[in-house]
């Protein structure tokens, strides 16, 4: 028997705004391709700007 999400290479992260820590966006990343952790420059509501989000969990 095969572990149950052993194929899963695409996994769900969270993106959140490293002024406010609001969590903004959810995407997903395929983990062979970006096994490190995803910063993006997004726009922030609650900041009102564009800010670094990091992937989070
Ligand atoms: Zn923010």
């Amino acid at each position: 028997m095969a572990k149950a999400g052993a194929k899963e290479k695409r996994i769900r992260i969270t993106l959140a705004c490293q002024e406010c820590k609001e969590r903004n966006y959810h995407t997903q990343k395929n983990r062979i391709n970006d096994p490190d952790r995803l910063q993006l420059k997004k726009y922030c509501p609650r900041c009102n700007k564009v800010t670094v989000h990091k992937e989070t969990k």
